[in-house]
């Protein structure tokens, strides 16, 4: 038998070539190559992936965008302004300049040419935060499977610094941390932690006895990691990005979400000070909070007129952000 030689692994540029049959004759001559008109750039710098760590297991990493090549000079807000173009013509003699259009579309919700533009994740999370992140809908996944694969020995846990207190004010939330008089509780939590992880090494030893991946996972925790690619439109990205930057989102989830920030803010720089300035930091306000500032300026007290408490908190918590 002789031996193989030592080659490199495998990859996608050792496939042998494919040949392409062609098409009837009728299809294939319709194809026009038409060059780019000016030098373009790759938005990501010619990287294969731009990846920031979370945790001391997870990542974001941006791995693609649409579109990746931009006339140079310009970012992926181009392809937002472009698309914008063709359904305004004329119209955008008024409204010409890229960084005014992107700022209208976004205050006025014209949001199908924030769909124009895609950026494709991969990202490593612990699963009690990929629970939460699936309910993003409009994104296309593709998840690691645990009944294919073995679930690295890989969890999440908080430092004993950073475990947080049921909050008094929003049931779904933690808010401040155990104090120093109080480290007993937080160690509490981290032994229990132990506890499920050490359920690890059960795991492997059924999976050694022959029980299948698809059943031994289950006893898991939902602190283990897990991965995924995520590809999704602009739009829906920032409507994932307001709902899990915002502060009343889980911490865990969060520190995802101002990464994704980060990586997008380069590439579609535009859009992403007119995501800040109206969605991220901007104040929505109700008909009643209307009411109670006018009220106010004409020598009421600015109280709402609601008896809802939580309406009230929020009221209140609006009003700091003012600086009244
Ligand atoms: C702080 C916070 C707390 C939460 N708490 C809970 C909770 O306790 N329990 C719980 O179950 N969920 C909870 N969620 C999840 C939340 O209810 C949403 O499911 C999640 O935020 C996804 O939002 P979305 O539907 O806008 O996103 P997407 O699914 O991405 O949808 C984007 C838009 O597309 C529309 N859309 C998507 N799919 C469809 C469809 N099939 N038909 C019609 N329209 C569609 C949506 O209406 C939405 O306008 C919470 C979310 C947050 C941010």
């Amino acid at each position: 038998m002789t031996q193989r030689e030592p080659g490199p692994p495998p990859s996608s540029t050792a496939n042998p070539p494919v040949e392409v049959k062609p098409l009837p004759a009728r299809d294939a001559a319709a194809v026009r190559h038409v060059p780019f008109e000016s030098p373009v750039r790759d938005v990501m710098d010619g990287a294969q992936r731009l990846e920031i760590k979370i945790h001391d297991h997870g990542f974001v990493a941006l791995v693609d965008a649409m579109p990746r090549l931009v006339p140079e000079g310009q970012t992926a807000d181009a392809a937002i302004v472009q698309a914008a173009r063709v359904s305004y013509g004329q119209g955008t003699k008024k409204i010409s300049e890229d960084r005014g259009l992107i700022r209208y579309l976004l205050r006025h919700r014209h949001t199908t040419p924030f769909e124009m533009v895609e950026f494709k994740f991969h990202i490593a999370m612990p699963i009690f935060i990929a629970r939460q992140w699936i309910r993003h809908r409009t994104a296309n996944v593709n998840e690691y499977s645990a009944r294919y694969s073995v679930v690295p020995d890989r969890f999440y846990r908080p430092s004993s610094e950073s475990v947080r207190k049921q909050s008094k004010a929003n049931r779904q939330g933690g808010a401040e941390l155990f104090g120093p008089e109080e480290a007993q509780t937080a160690a509490e939590f981290l032994r229990y932690l132990d506890d499920a992880e050490a359920l690890y090494a059960r795991y492997e030893r059924l999976l050694e006895s022959g029980v299948s991946r698809e059943l031994a996972r289950i006893g898991l925790p939902v602190s283990a990691y897990t991965q995924w690619y995520w590809k999704c439109d602009l739009h829906n990205t920032l409507r994932f990005l307001s709902l899990r930057m915002d502060p009343h989102a889980q911490e865990e989830i969060r520190v995802y979400a101002d990464a994704m920030y980060a990586l997008l803010a380069p590439i579609v720089p535009l859009t992403m000070e007119a995501f800040r300035d109206y969605e991220l930091e901007g104040v929505h306000l109700t008909r009643l909070e209307m009411e109670a500032l006018r009220g106010e300026r004409r020598g009421g007290s600015g109280e709402l007129a609601s008896d809802n408490k939580r309406e009230q908190d929020e009221w209140r918590e609006k009003r700091e952000k003012f600086g009244f």
